[in-house]
């Protein structure tokens, strides 16, 4: 068995590059094949996964299955044909986004950061992308928090800006535990939770745009927004994971 690298963003256990090959673990939604076949097992009404019966089962041409983050690996298990991402091309595109955020948090350029090239270290690196979906912060956030908890053992380098701890210290257990601590602190009521979900229906209902006679502009893109609001809400019914406009 090899080195278990990446945690499910359901069920926390960990994965390794194995599993992500044969499919017990899915990339574009960090959630394993364990979870799937879990919510495949429950009733429609209380996860729509996997299912394939109307008027709730998959339906890839809808705009809310076109919303749901388990797709993918939904239509995978139903049979249809669908290319998943190479798990190289999936750590190089987060990569770029966390080199961004390592810039902003040590004030530098982002070009001369440098993360870890080993392949096992550059998916460890993509717990801190499942932590960012978990407790809707942002990955900037995280490193925040995390370079400030390892600040003492951070090995300094010449002329770039690297994270200075190894990518197994930096994503472990342990830090995963101090996350959760800080981010319990820092949003006492599940601020973080509740600005994530409002986001997200910002943008499956389209946030107004305007220009020209202001207040004219702003009361027919309002009107507009409001119409499309309400026909997303009515629309968005399927039981599917992190439904902004289903409450349970
Ligand atoms: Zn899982």
């Amino acid at each position: 068995m090899g080195a278990v690298l990446v945690e499910c963003l359901s069920c926390r256990r960990r994965y390794g590059l194995d599993d992500i090959e044969s499919s017990r673990y899915f990339l574009p939604s960090m959630i394993c094949y364990q979870c799937y076949g879990q919510w495949q097992q429950k009733p429609q009404r209380e996860s729509c996964f996997g299912k394939d019966r109307p008027p709730l089962g998959l339906d890839p041409t809808s705009p809310d299955c076109q919303a749901c983050p388990d797709r993918l690996p939904c239509m995978a298990v139903l049979g249809y044909y669908v290319q998943l991402p190479r798990w190289q091309s999936f750590c190089s595109r987060f990569e770029r986004h966390l080199a961004q955020a390592l810039a902003n948090v040590e004030g530098v350029p982002p070009s001369i950061v440098i993360l870890p090239s080993k392949a096992n270290d550059r998916l460890r690196l993509l717990n801190l992308y499942v932590w960012s979906l978990r407790y809707a912060v942002t990955v900037e956030f995280l490193l925040r928090v995390l370079l400030d908890k390892y600040r003492n053992v951070r090995q300094p380098s010449n002329g770039f800006a690297t994270l200075g701890v190894r990518a197994a210290t930096l994503c472990g257990v342990k830090s995963r535990q101090w996350v959760e601590d800080v981010v319990a602190k820092a949003y006492p009521n599940g601020e973080n939770h509740l600005a994530y979900r409002s986001a997200m229906i910002m943008r499956l209902a389209g946030m107004p745009r305007i220009s020209g006679d202001i207040l004219q502009s702003y009361g027919t893109a309002m009107e507009r927004y409001r119409q499309r609001y309400y026909q997303c809400a009515e629309r968005y019914y399927r039981p599917w994971r992190g439904n902004p406009w289903r409450v349970l």
